[in-house]
């Protein structure tokens, strides 16, 4: 089944307590595509950047079989840049500064192939551009998630509100689901947001793994546990490409598939975070995959004598 995504393709200046580095690669899209490559080979991923992005990163892109038809590239534009600094946990963190350059002014414009995906993943970016994207298509996907951060809600909570009703799957964190529902309790914010529109809510919980709600039936699924965690950056966007990388290669959308895609995701993400940027998700293989969802699969199996 062929999955569409947009989101941010960018810069980043990404500062932890391992170290620094400036101009990685980074951005909503290229983790969630890169994620999804390893479990479908049919993406389609809509963007902007401008002339400063390396072509290299473009065609190891190309190369995992993602389609960039759909990416805007600018002459003599700067490409969306973020800085943030990670704390001591590195699961919290703080955004230094967000310069939104070309995607300001972004329209995205589907080509003609991408107006029929069976599944989509809209990326964090302005929600504006998010429900242009929904416009343009010819038939309704069988499942769309959306992924977004607090920036959108300070600052566009209108267009947010009003795309939020038109998906299916809303993927957050625990901290921006308590700042959109206004509830601390998650149990309590899932309710109030699956009221808003979305059928299915995730909430991330970086180190401490993801809850998936669906009417009264909640699943969680653990981070798993590492030694050592270089990056965390991209790793939310890295475990939605991962889940919607699955549900669309098995296109079940039973909640017992949406668990397991849950744990696929969360293999993704883990592998993320053990390098800078995007390195790691640029050098796997299925082995190394299955050994990894096999690892969660014992993390979480138990015998309980009921
Ligand atoms: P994550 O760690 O999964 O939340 O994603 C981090 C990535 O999101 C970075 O590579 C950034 O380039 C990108 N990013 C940061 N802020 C924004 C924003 N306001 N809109 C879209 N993408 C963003």
């Amino acid at each position: 089944m062929s999955l569409l995504t947009v989101g941010t393709v960018a810069f980043d200046d990404i500062e932890t307590p391992f170290g620094k580095a400036e101009m990685a690669i980074g951005g909503a899209a290229t983790y969630i595509s890169l994620a999804a490559s390893y479990y479908t080979k049919n993406i389609n991923l809509v963007s902007v950047i401008g002339d400063d992005f390396p072509e290299e990163t473009l065609n190891d892109m190309r190369s995992r079989g993602i389609n960039l038809d759909g990416l805007q590239v600018r002459k003599g534009e700067k490409s969306f840049f973020w800085a943030g600094k990670y704390h001591d946990n590195m699961n919290d963190r703080d955004t230094l500064d967000t310069q939104l350059n070309v995607l300001a002014t972004f329209d995205p414009v589907l080509p003609d192939t991408y107006k029929t995906p069976e599944y989509l993943m809209l990326g964090n970016l302005t929600p504006d551009v998010q429900i242009r994207v929904i416009e343009q298509l010819e038939k309704r996907p069988k499942l769309i998630a959306l992924d977004t951060m607090n920036f959108w809600m300070d600052n566009a909570l209108g267009s947010l509100m009003k795309v939020i009703k038109m998906i299916d799957a809303l993927i957050i964190n625990d901290e921006e689901a308590r700042q959109l529902s206004g509830e601390h309790s998650l149990v309590k914010a899932a309710a109030k947001i699956m009221e808003m529109g979305p059928k299915y809510l995730v909430i991330k919980k970086g180190e401490h793994g993801a809850l998936l709600f669906h009417g009264d039936q909640i699943f969680f699924a653990p981070a798993l546990p590492l030694a050592e965690v270089f990056d965390p950056t991209g790793a939310g966007d890295t475990f939605a490409g991962g889940f919607m990388g699955y549900m669309s290669q098995t296109d079940d959308l039973s909640f017992d598939n949406m668990k397991r895609g849950i744990i696929y995701g969360s293999a993704m993400a883990s592998f993320c975070v053990e390098k800078f940027s995007i390195q790691r998700l640029l050098e796997l293989d299925d082995i190394a995959i299955t050994s990894r969802i096999k690892r969660f699969v014992n993390l979480v199996n138990f015998d309980a004598k009921l």
